[in-house]
């Protein structure tokens, strides 16, 4: 296994650059695994109060680009468009070196990791500091027909898929004529209520209804949305009193709720729920909650039972008996960070979090390498703010303070905006909104996107000859005599 050397802090381009011979290190390097909410905030805080000459800092992520996920169902919903709610790696890490590629294995042991380009051979680098911001996946059950036919909605790529899929779906649908399979194309059906879930269901939905309103052929009683929720109620984030006032408003717009009702079956797209409800869905999302990033599993750094990794308040990584694993940090979704407002509880996987611990453990690796006190993470949650479509949304504020309908929605909008890093972000999606409010949302659906060789493939394939080419062509050669 090839291993690099970036002393000199030029990441290595490819498994030839790999190669190089490893050097004495000139200053300590500090690795951080995942370039999301935790990893780019730690990195940049740690670039903010850390000289080059006291450190090298290396991101590594499969992706150039951090994605801010809160804004994911409006990036379906049209409001926003898909470039503007990721911050490239490249403009928002100044000073850092960064990798592509997917961290495989981590042995802290060694201070070691393997790095599986998406091209080229797996290397290794070693370093002396070590952040895990590897974040979440989707916790999926193995349900017949899911793998095939059901989508996620964790990331850019899949919140633009689905949005394609459901105006592609309807546009489709307005040119068919067969019953059943206009129903199938126009029943939309998501599984999880939780807020990932209810937002993506919430902002899509009312985009669909925007794009029939006018389309003949599709008529606003064809449109089917669904939503199965295994607990028996939705948005547990949120008091049960505003969760059903969510419900209840989102029942008025004609979305159908299953609740207490898993998802046992989708093959071929026949959804059949625990509860004997049967009917066919060509779009099926999956948003019913995440599990830790499985790599942690090939690491040896201690876990929970649920595979997060163990970390302290000050966000070292800690044993099962407190003990402070050296050199290793962990915050967000991928990390059981106690909450100390909330004690035996752990900081719910949100942006709201994952944004302050990065702070935090920047803060305290620097005061590590300085001599500093160490600072435990606690923050008492400012509130929940949620999106169900365009000016509609429901918020609770510290606690106490309860929002409806158009203000939740504009303070969804204040709180997010301000939380998505980067100047740049910020003004492009203010932009984006009020290019929304003055020309209305774009509802077109780009629904060969996904397979965009398809055209250039069929006018490429050698044309079929008629099987009776021979006797035509001597026909117009007489013909021409
Ligand atoms: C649709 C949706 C809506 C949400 N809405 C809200 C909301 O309204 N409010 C809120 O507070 N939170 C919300 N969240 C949750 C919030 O986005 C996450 O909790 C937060 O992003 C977690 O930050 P993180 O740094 O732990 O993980 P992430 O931000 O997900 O970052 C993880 C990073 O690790 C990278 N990575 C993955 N595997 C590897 C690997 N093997 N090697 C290297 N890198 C890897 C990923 O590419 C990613 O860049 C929402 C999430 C979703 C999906």
């Amino acid at each position: 296994m090839p291993q690099t050397d970036l002393t000199s802090d030029t990441p290595a381009q490819n498994s030839s650059a790999a190669a190089i011979a490893p050097r004495p290190r000139k200053v300590p390097r500090i690795v951080v695994l995942g370039g999301g909410s935790v990893g780019l905030y730690s990195a940049r805080r740690l670039r903010k109060r850390l000289g080059r000459r006291d450190a090298a800092i290396v991101v590594v992520d499969p992706r150039p680009y951090m994605t801010y996920a809160p804004f994911l169902p409006e990036v379906a919903a049209g409001s926003i468009t898909d470039r503007d709610v990721v911050a490239p790696h490249r403009r928002a890490l100044k000073h850092v070196d960064t990798l592509q590629g997917k961290v495989t294995k981590i042995t802290h042991r060694e201070r070691k990791i393997e790095i599986t380009p998406e091209e080229g051979d797996p290397y290794e680098i070693t370093y002396d500091h070590l952040v895990v911001g590897l974040g979440s996946v989707a916790r999926t059950l193995p349900i017949p027909g899911l793998a095939e036919q059901a989508i996620g909605f964790k990331n850019v790529e899949e919140a633009v898929a689905v949005r394609n899929q459901i105006l592609n779906r309807i546009n489709l649908a307005s040119s068919t004529w067969d019953p059943d399979l206009r129903k199938r194309m126009l029943t939309f059906t998501f599984v999880g209520g939780g807020f990932a879930g209810i937002e993506a269901l919430a902002e899509t939905e009312d985009m669909a209804r925007a794009a029939v309103k006018n389309l003949p052929g599709v008529d606003q009683s064809d449109l089917r949305f669904v939503m199965i929720e295994g607990s028996d109620r939705i948005l547990p984030e949120l008091t049960l009193e505003m969760a059903n006032y969510a419900l209840s408003e989102m029942k008025k717009r004609g979305i159908e709720f299953h609740l207490s009702t898993f998802l046992s079956s989708c093959v071929d797209g026949h959804v059949v729920t625990s509860t004997g409800v049967e009917f066919d869905s060509d779009t099926i999302v999956w948003t019913a909650g995440v599990k830790a990033n499985p790599v942690l599993a090939t690491s040896d750094l201690p876990l929970d039972r649920m595979g997060r990794l163990q970390v302290l308040p000050t966000l070292q990584v800690a044993d099962d008996d407190g003990n402070v694993v050296a050199d290793a940090w962990g915050a967000g979704d991928c990390a059981a960070v106690p909450d100390l407002y909330n004690p035996g509880a752990f900081c719910p996987p949100n942006a709201q979090h994952a944004i302050r611990e990065a702070k935090v453990l920047a803060d305290n690796l620097y005061a590590t390498l300085t001599g500093g006190k160490l600072e435990e993470y606690s923050h008492k949650n400012l509130g929940t703010v949620a999106s169900l479509g365009l000016h509609k949304g429901v918020a609770i504020l510290f606690g106490k303070i309860k929002l409806r309908g158009f203000p939740a929605w504009v303070m969804h909008r204040m709180y997010h905006v301000a939380a998505m890093p980067t100047a740049s972000r910020k003004i492009r999606i203010t932009t984006n909104w009020v290019g929304t409010w003055l020309l209305r949302r774009e509802v077109v659906s780009l629904g060969s996107i996904h397979d965009p060789r398809a055209e250039f493939r069929a006018a490429s394939a050698p044309a079929a000859k008629p099987k009776d080419a021979p006797a035509a062509a001597n026909a117009e050669a007489k013909a021409d005599k």
